[in-house]
């Protein structure tokens, strides 16, 4: 069993269902919520953790799928921009949950994909403007 960090995006007619609460109940997954934007009537997204054996997600993403709720899995959602990037460390003082870090010996940022909660204050904090964001 791993944890997985995948943002689901609703559309305005599917925002009041129980989607969460169904892929607790029925697929039998861990759900951790770390970011939403739901408003009723609205467009909406999740950004959550789940933990859960592979075919129980799987069977859960075909679900999510067929309630036509988009999915994206979180490792491609934050970039960083390597070879424009001075390793100037800005971004680190900004990341509360340790998803950057530049430290001895080599000084260079290791971002952490597991780590991220896509707050978005190192999209703003970075001087050179090499990190994007889209959640
Ligand atoms: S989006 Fe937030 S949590 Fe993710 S790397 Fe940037 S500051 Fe850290
Ligand atoms: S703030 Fe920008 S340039 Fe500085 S270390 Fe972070 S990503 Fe690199």
């Amino acid at each position: 069993m791993s944890k997985t960090r995948i943002i689901l995006d609703f559309q305005a007619d599917s925002t009041e269902k129980p989607i969460t609460c169904q892929l607790v109940r029925d697929y039998g997954l861990s759900v951790n919520i770390l970011r939403a934007k739901i408003e009723p009537d609205q467009a909406g997204r999740l950004l959550m953790e789940v933990e859960a054996p592979r075919d129980a997600l799987e069977k859960a993403l075909d679900f999510l799928a067929e309630e036509g709720i988009g999915v994206r899995f979180m490792e491609k959602e934050l970039r960083v921009d390597k070879e424009a990037c001075v390793n100037c460390g800005a971004c680190t003082a900004v990341c509360g949950s340790g998803a950057l870090v530049i430290g001895a010996p080599e000084w260079e940022l290791v971002f952490n994909a597991e780590r991220c909660v896509a707050c978005e204050l190192c999209v703003e904090a970075c001087p050179v403007r090499v990190i994007s964001v889209n959640f």
